[in-house]
């Protein structure tokens, strides 16, 4: 029997060769990061994009944000729902960066060991595990994955972590057996995999690469 961190090597190896070894340049400052990561909680890709493209182009600064009411805001970024909820949110952890470092800049995290770093970024208000992680590894390179319900879906599926794992615990699992050198592609490839092929209702298992791999395709009939 392979062990989990075998098994997750093996899964890398199979989603790069499928979907390829995908390495999303990210070029944005880390606290348009943070900010990126708030709006988009709870919508789509889109309506994200246009509710932060809306913002850059009414506050080119964050020290704007920061001075502007915070009705004015959430007009701003309506297009990404929970639009109050965001312009409090964004304030707060704006506010809290100002109050903590001297300024609005989150640059000495770069330095900051992963575990310190993730404790930094989740006490700061509306910030939680996926959020730190999305800024944490794209914007410096550290060795963690954002867990959004693809993947959590698919790994739970695959037996990577136990069945009953909640989202909030499932990171630091499989940050503990995923092979750091490729987890800038799981991230990219377990949500591909998780929107294409491992569908929330209905897992196209006939057409999937993970059989061999895959705890809920040998538990089920759908073979
Ligand atoms: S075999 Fe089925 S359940 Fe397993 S990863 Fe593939 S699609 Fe998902």
């Amino acid at each position: 029997m392979l062990s989990i961190q075998t098994k997750a090597e093996k899964i890398c190896e199979l989603l790069i060769e499928n979907y390829g070894n995908t390495i999303v340049e990210r070029e944005m400052e880390p606290i348009d990061e943070l900010v990126l990561a708030i709006l988009s909680q709870n919508t789509t890709d889109v309506n994200m994009f246009r509710a932060f493209e809306n913002l850059k182009a009414v506050y080119p600064t964050w020290e704007q944000v920061l001075a502007t009411s915070e009705g004015e805001l959430a007009e701003v970024i309506k297009p990404s729902g929970f639009f109050h909820v965001k312009a409090n949110r964004i304030q707060a952890t704006l506010n809290e960066i100002h109050r903590r470092v001297g300024r609005l800049d989150i640059s000495h995290l770069k330095d900051m060991p992963l575990p310190d770093a993730k404790k930094w970024l989740t006490s700061l208000h509306g910030v939680g595990p996926k959020t730190a992680s999305i800024v944490l590894l794209f914007c410096f390179g550290k060795a963690t994955l954002p867990v959004d319900t693809h993947v959590w879906r698919v790994t739970k599926r695959l037996g990577l972590i136990p069945e009953k794992t909640s989202r909030e615990s499932a990171q630091p699992l499989l940050e503990e057996i995923l092979p750091h050198d490729c987890i800038y592609s799981l991230n990219h490839n377990l949500i591909r995999h998780g929107r294409e092929v491992c569908l929330a209702r209905r897992p196209r298992c006939a057409s999937c690469i993970l059989q061999g791999e895959c705890d809920y395709f040998q538990k089920t009939t759908c073979h």
